[in-house]
């Protein structure tokens, strides 16, 4: 299996790696496409049998309970993207000389002819929302579009399917980018870069270079973000094609191949004529929802990919003004006596509450659940001249706890042991006795929720359901 489209799948042994979200269309896929497919699968629980009884009754091979041993003549491995690449399933792939495709790479060669080109975005905050301002950009031109990734419309389905795109916008993951070495956008955003996932990447180099490789093969335009020297850093090592150009995004005001912020105007001083002289009014900040700086930035990215894509100005504003976020994501619940309660549930790391934290002047802080090895000095020292008050809650929060006796040791903060189902309404009512008039309680975790909740939604769910109950 060369760097070449694939177009003969007859008879050729495929190993899916993992079932699951990724795995089991891919099974699908490949078995339609008259490969001989055998998937392998560490679990053997409930989902799994009841997941490879439907493959099984298709024609597919399964074994669970294994995920470690190559299948015999096996040619190709399409693996999930979350399989971490020190597990001897791979050693025994590199071993026998066996090609292993992610879930993206396999969509990527699957393509048709002529097919849709990808705008393609990463960063470890802020990609799903970006991908969908970007997609909502691109409908506003008048352009077949679907945001894909994570969420929506699945990469396999976006090149299978019968639905014809024209571009796609595709929100990547760092995982995703590991295992897709053929990958090829016209054009590729990098938000930002800060440390997570490490676990699985083993260091940070090799998250930046995952991530970089977003870049490669790149036609139009790298863009980066002018306030994370790491996004600019990976543009410059990657090997792009002739004329890609570098546009940078910016919260301030604009040189020229880039765009940025004047005077409340998104602006751009990149896909204009004359960009020394030139800049070209795209849409107004307000236009942004919310319109919290960490969120004009991904705007400001979205509409360098579309413009790069060669989106006209006015598509860029009614694309943003057409755009309602996500759940979780900043979201406003209610104003109660005079204090506005926000959701960011899916803050799930320091980066994120970040800049959530930022978006406020001043804020009793809702934090707290799985830290996954982060640290917290830095967030809280950023912090502190907004805090009024810290309500901590789940597994990790004497990390928090402590860093907040270190850089902010006035602000008031109540500990909260207990992790039963009634634990959020009671960070609510200990965050409303700290709030004063004109403040924001602001549900931005910094950790994962699996400590006390399925997931972060469920956890916002409950902090909303619990803001209700104080306003009942
Ligand atoms: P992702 O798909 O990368 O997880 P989301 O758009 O779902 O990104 O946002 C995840 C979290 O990151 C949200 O809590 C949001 O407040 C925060 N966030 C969004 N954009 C940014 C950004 N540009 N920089 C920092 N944090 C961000």
């Amino acid at each position: 299996m060369g760097s070449g489209q694939v177009t003969d799948w007859q008879g050729k042994h495929v190993t899916v790696a993992g079932l699951g979200v990724s795995g089991v269309p891919a099974a699908k896929a490949l078995h339609g496409l008259g490969a001989k497919v055998t998937v392998v699968n560490d679990g053997d629980d409930a989902r799994a049998r009841e997941q490879a009884a439907e493959l099984e009754a298709l024609g597919v091979t399964v074994r669970l309970g294994d995920g470690d041993t190559l299948p015999d003549s096996t040619e190709l491995i399409v693996t999930a993207p979350g399989w971490k690449p020190d597990k001897p399933l791979f050693a025994a792939a590199d071993a026998a000389g066996v090609p292993v495709w992610g879930d993206v790479e396999l969509a990527w060669r699957l393509r048709k002819p002529g097919a849709a080109d990808w705008l393609a975005v990463t960063g470890t905050n802020g990609k799903t929302t970006t991908v969908q301002m970007l997609a909502s950009i691109l409908e506003a031109a008048g352009l077949r579009t679907a945001a894909v990734g994570n969420i929506g419309v699945s990469l396999l389905d976006a090149v299978l399917g019968d639905e014809e795109y024209d571009v796609l916008a595709v929100e990547l993951s760092s995982y995703q980018l590991h295992w897709a070495p053929s990958l090829r956008a016209h054009s590729a955003a990098v938000l930002n870069l800060a440390p997570d996932h490490l676990d699985w990447h083993g260091s940070m180099e090799a998250y930046a270079k995952d991530k970089g490789r977003i870049y490669e093969g790149n036609r139009v335009a790298c863009v980066y973000n002018t306030a994370d020297k790491a996004t600019e850093d990976l543009v410059r090592e990657a090997d792009v094609e002739e004329g890609c150009r570098a546009i940078g995004f910016t919260l301030g005001t604009p040189g020229p191949s880039q765009l940025g912020v004047v005077e409340g105007l998104l602006v751009d001083r990149a896909f204009v004529e004359n960009r020394q002289k030139n800049a070209q009014e795209l849409a107004e900040v307000a236009d942004v929802k919310p319109a919290a700086p960490h969120n004009v930035a991904n705007a400001l990215a979205a509409a360098a990919l579309a413009r790069a894509y060669g989106v006209p100005a006015n598509a860029v504003r009614d694309g943003l003004r057409n755009f309602t976020p996500d759940a979780h994501r900043i979201a406003h619940v209610a104003d109660v006596d005079g204090v506005a309660y926000v959701d960011d549930s899916k803050a799930t790391n320091t980066h994120a509450t970040q800049a959530s934290l930022a978006a406020y002047d001043s804020v009793v802080w809702i934090a707290g659940g799985l830290a996954k090895g982060a640290t917290f000095d830095e967030l809280v020292a950023g912090a502190a001249g907004r805090l009024r008050g810290a309500v901590l809650i789940g597994r990790d929060r004497a990390l928090i706890r402590e860093a907040l006796a270190r850089h902010a040791p006035e602000v008031p903060v109540v500990d909260l042991e207990r992790t039963d189902t009634g634990a959020m309404l009671q960070a609510v009512q200990e965050a409303r006795r700290l709030a004063r008039p004109g403040d924001t309680v602001l549900l931005a975790p910094a950790c994962a929720s699996m400590d006390m909740f399925a997931n972060y939604n469920k956890r916002g769910d409950a902090f909303a359901q619990a803001v209700r109950e104080l306003g009942a």
